[in-house]
């Protein structure tokens, strides 16, 4: 399939038809289940309050994501079909920088979708991807179905996990089970982003690129410099910044003339 939607060039949410475009191909081809066209579009409401730009809230988290990640003994970039259908250069790009694993995490899992995930990944220049086939044989307790198999090489045995556009079930899941949870999500709200440890909310077409920017100028520090940057940041603090920012924009929106 290809792009079908002529888009002009001038035309004021040019990018954000264009991702929608990339996302129905990414359906079409089965790296997507349909939900995840329905989750971009919860998404895409949120970063239109946001004004569709990083905010100081999220670059504040994306420092303090960087630092938990270089400091982690295992640290495991789970990629699910809307993070591989967006960004799979730039997730294979921040795997590379920290370094990390890469495992492809599925809500709705079926062999067709985890082998276009891996592929996915692998043209965008990967060399290792967990979590396909029998390699995802461990199970996250508390949760049911395919939902709960994970790599026993991977997310069940690191110690930070980037897990974008997660579900609120299995981040809460992974809490219980001691991990330390960084997410992308642009809703402030969200069960994951109330749960995580470190929330990024943004676009996870900015956040991605931003993170390995911030883990390439941080990765220079020293293990008490990062700790440092980690104690400072209070990720239920800094989700009320970003509502509140959220509310001042709104209500500036609504005094405009
Ligand atoms: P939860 O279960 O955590 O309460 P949810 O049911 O809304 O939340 P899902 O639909 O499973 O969660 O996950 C999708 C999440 O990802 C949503 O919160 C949505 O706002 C967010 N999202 C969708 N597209 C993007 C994107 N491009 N960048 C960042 N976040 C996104």
């Amino acid at each position: 399939m290809g792009i079908r939607l002529k888009i002009p060039k001038n035309h004021v949410r040019a990018a954000s038809l264009r991702k929608r475009e990339e996302l129905i191909d990414a359906e079409e081809k089965g790296i997507l289940a349909k939900a995840g066209l329905i989750a971009h579009g919860r998404g895409e409401a949120f970063d239109y309050i946001l004004g569709e730009a990083t905010i100081p809230a999220a670059l504040f988290a994306t420092r303090a994501a960087a630092a938990s990640l270089i400091l982690a003994r295992h640290p495991v970039l789970s990629v699910n079909g809307n993070t591989a259908a967006l960004v799979a250069k730039e997730t294979v790009d921040l795997a590379e920088a920290i370094p990390a694993d890469l495992e492809v995490n599925l809500f709705y899992r079926d062999r067709r979708r985890e082998l276009a995930v891996k592929s996915t990944l692998v043209k965008a220049g990967a060399s290792k991807v967990l979590g396909v086939g029998r390699r995802a044989s461990a199970h996250i307790p508390e949760l049911f179905s395919e939902r709960r198999k994970v790599d026993p090489n991977g997310i069940f045995s690191a110690d930070v996990i980037l897990v974008p556009l997660e579900d609120g079930d299995r981040t809460m899941a992974l809490k219980k089970m001691g991990k330390f949870v960084v997410t992308i999500d642009l809703n402030p709200l969200s069960r994951t982003s109330q749960a995580a440890d470190v929330t990024i909310v943004d676009n996870i077409i900015r956040a991605m690129p931003n993170l390995t920017k911030a883990v390439e100028e941080l990765r220079g520090l020293s293990r008490q410099e990062l700790k440092g940057i980690l104690e400072r940041f209070d990720n239920r603090r800094n989700l009320s910044e970003t509502i509140l920012f959220m509310r001042d924009r709104l209500t500036a929106l609504a005094k405009e003339e």
